[in-house]
């Protein structure tokens, strides 16, 4: 199986369970590596409610001591973050990349604004919000995350379509300048099973996008974005047929930043 990349600790304050459980079940899963990218801080602190804060990433650095502990060279613990993508942020995604060796940081645009579209909390917004807008405006910010060049890893591409809030009609107009950036970029895309589980009903990004990113040349990592023990490497073996049917035939592997390919 491939590596699973994205996934959560409890200090993110909606994820459960000890490192050691997170482990198991990934050895049981027979994952080629395990990395841990929980959401990172940000600031001005308070931000929000779901995300450590900056003087507990002491501790997020001891809970990933512990999984690599409990691992013993059973598997590869790698350490990275998932880091929010906020407009004129640049500067704060550089001083968390100096804080430690990270293996890898995931980009994600979880904010439009001041609005946080995928927190369940907020559905109501989507009531009142014109769905072609909301998808222009998450697509600009994405390419702008891309664009800024500091993430290894891009993260749910298309998480905008996480509650079913979906244009009609052919989605490519959206994706077309996003996957040339990306390209450009040389960063690597996720497919995100998590999504299989939400309205949607879809891993992200759509089969679509992910034909589209195999043609330019782009690489990809598979993810559960677990945020229990139980869902560690679910749904792999479907995302990994959805994969190959799209094209791929590698998934990439990193280590302190640098990358390499793995035969899916
Ligand atoms: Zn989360
Ligand atoms: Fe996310
Ligand atoms: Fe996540
Ligand atoms: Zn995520």
């Amino acid at each position: 199986m491939p590596a699973d990349y994205h996934t959560h600790t409890p200090l993110c304050r909606h994820a459960a369970g000890e490192p050691e459980d997170y482990i198991d079940a990934a050895l049981a899963a027979g994952l080629a590596e395990y990395g841990i990218s929980d959401h990172a801080p940000q600031v001005p602190e308070p931000f929000d409610d779901w995300r450590m804060t900056l003087a507990e990433l002491p501790d997020y650095l001891q809970w990933i001591e512990r999984a690599r502990r409990h691992a013993a060279g059973r598997i590869p613990i790698r350490a990275g973050l998932e880091c929010d993508w906020i407009a004129g942020g640049e500067s704060w995604i550089s001083d968390l990349a100096s804080r430690h060796d990270w293996d890898y940081l995931i980009g994600s645009v979880h904010y439009l604004g001041d609005w946080d579209f995928d927190n369940p909390k907020w559905l109501g917004r989507w009531t009142e919000s014109d769905v072609d807008a909301v998808w222009s405006h998450y697509w600009k910010t994405y390419g702008q995350m891309v664009d800024s060049g500091l993430f290894d890893i891009l993260g749910h591409p298309d998480l905008v379509k996480k509650f079913a809030h979906i244009p009609p009609g052919d989605l490519d107009r959206f994706y077309e300048p996003v996957i040339d950036a990306i390209a450009a970029s040389g960063a690597v895309i996720e497919l995100n099973t998590a999504g299989w589980h939400k309205p949607c009903a879809e891993a992200y990004p759509a089969p679509r996008f992910l034909e589209l990113a195999c043609s330019a040349g782009i690489g990809l990592v598979i993810s559960s974005d677990a945020h229990a023990p139980g869902e560690v490497g679910r749904d792999f073996s479907e995302a990994t047929l959805l994969a190959k049917a799209a094209g791929f035939r590698e998934t990439v592997l990193f280590e302190k930043r640098q990358r390499r390919n793995l035969t899916l």
